[in-house]
């Protein structure tokens, strides 16, 4: 039984994104063909050739809040089917050195409990120690190398 929650970005959210045109901080929503590296924050995998792709600016983050960050994130196109196993740590996404970047429940970064996985490591029990801890509510993973945000992670309900 998995112990955590993997959150990609909200499929309403980007539904609205792709509606309106534009991003929500205002970069217009430009469809491209994906070379095939690209990390899709829709569906939490990489894109294949050819596949209809935008890059947009996201952030987690709903309510205002001083540790708001925002930042780069590749999606697809048009509506996908998002992602099907929010009870699994993704296949192939985050998986090289990361960043688990932890906030508590009042929405602050846990300093205390940041941690870096390299590859070798268990990203899926260290997640599971991670929102385990009274301390942590949620989990920012980023990738070390890019800075980019990869998913949320929550404690599973
Ligand atoms: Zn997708």
């Amino acid at each position: 039984m998995s112990t955590f929650e993997i959150v990609p970005i909200d499929p309403e959210r980007l539904g609205a994104m792709r509606g309106k045109g534009e991003d929500e901080f205002g970069n217009d929503w430009k469809a491209f063909p994906a070379e095939g590296w690209e990390p899709l924050r829709c569906c939490l995998r990489k894109s294949e050739p050819g596949e209809a792709i935008a890059l947009i600016c996201y952030t987690p983050w709903t309510e205002p809040s001083p540790w708001m960050e925002a930042g780069p994130v590749f999606v697809h196109a048009e509506r996908c089917a998002g992602y099907l196993t929010p009870d699994r740590y993704p296949e192939n996404m985050a998986r090289g050195k990361c960043m688990f970047n932890t906030f508590d429940s009042a929405g602050n970064r846990a300093y205390d409990h940041i941690t870096f996985v390299s590859p070798g490591d268990s990203y899926e029990e260290t997640l599971a120690e991670l929102l385990g801890r009274p301390e942590v509510a949620l989990v920012h993973v980023r990738s070390v190398a890019a800075g980019c945000l990869a998913f949320e992670a929550r404690p599973a309900r």
